[in-house]
């Protein structure tokens, strides 16, 4: 990192901090998420606002124990974001906390209004959560969502991929991406460069459930920054084979390219979270401190990288 890069202020959800003070950080937590229409489920778990809040700064204050300072939040707006929620949490643990703007897929994400919205007014809306604020709250967000689903071309998706580049080309402020199915990572990186985005300022989230080596490496080769962030979610790939691909990327050479992070909810809303606690009983914002660290350290990976040999 050269030193105009250490003195970045980086957006919290309660004012600004110098990236050099940022710490070890979790890229890709969520602190609150809910698909939509979840609140309409008269079968899920009822959300009780004091009580998620107690359990969500209780686990944030894990994080202590592992020297762990900062978290970022990317869950997009459509989905349950609530940041006035999040800034509450981050003040109550000390946990610093980035919170983002942007959408998620046309499939699984809210598109009625964005589809009939022109760009403009996107780039407008994105800016103004940005610089301003995410409505009267005067919480700004400091990464920018965009998610793509299983169709590539998807229109609504190219479009609001586009704009979260232009307004990342406008501010500097990094693109964190959702990939469906592990896959066409290139196909977001295309579009983030054909709208003036730099592969080097975005995250190709969810590269890690991928099974060949090959595509994180080739995500790498082409600058931008690799998403290993769902470590404890086995139903997809084993954190045996996530590990085996981020140590082939590292041999390749890409080892500051690559992120590690859980993809895990703290409070998962709706009925989802039963289901979820079944299939991925080992998920937690401290796996990847508890499993994941000791073992890349017996695999040879150091905090300064691979021994000399
Ligand atoms: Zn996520």
């Amino acid at each position: 990192m050269d030193e105009k890069s250490a003195d970045t202020r980086i957006q919290l959800t309660d004012g600004t901090i110098a990236q050099s003070d940022l710490g070890r950080t979790l890229f890709h937590e969520h602190i609150f998420l809910g698909m939509p229409g979840w609140n309409l489920d008269i079968k899920a778990p009822r959300f009780v606002r004091s009580e998620a809040m107690a359990q969500v700064v209780d686990k944030l204050q894990e994080l202590k124990d592992h020297d762990c300072q900062t978290i970022i939040d990317p869950c997009p707006m459509d989905l349950g974001r609530d940041v006035e929620f999040i800034a509450e949490a981050a003040q109550r643990s000390g946990i610093n906390i980035i919170c983002a703007t942007g959408v998620y897929t046309e499939q699984d994400g809210i598109p009625f209004t964005f589809r009939h919205m022109p760009r403009e007014d996107i780039v407008e809306l994105y800016m103004k959560e940005i610089v301003d604020g995410v409505g009267d709250t005067g919480i700004k967000a400091g990464v920018i969502k965009v998610a793509s689903g299983s169709d590539p071309n998807n229109e609504y998706e190219q479009k609001m991929i586009g704009a979260g580049a232009e307004v990342s080309r406008l501010t500097g402020v990094p693109i964190i991406s959702h990939t469906h199915g592990h896959s066409h990572g290139h196909e977001q990186v295309d579009v983030v460069e054909q709208n003036g985005g730099r592969s080097e300022c975005m995250v190709v989230g969810h590269s890690d459930g991928n099974a060949d080596p090959e595509y994180a490496i080739s995500l790498a080769k082409r600058g931008a920054f690799v998403g290993f962030d769902q470590f404890g979610l086995e139903f997809f790939v084993s954190d045996e084979v996530r590990i085996e691909n981020l140590m082939a990327a590292v041999h390749a050479g890409y080892r500051d390219q690559l992120l590690i992070s859980h993809d895990h909810a703290i409070c998962l809303l709706g009925r989802g979270a039963a289901i979820f606690a079944e299939l991925a009983p080992q998920s937690s914002l401290i796996h990847i401190f508890e499993k994941i660290i000791p073992r890349l350290l017996e695999l040879g990976l150091s905090k300064k990288g691979l021994p000399q040999s």
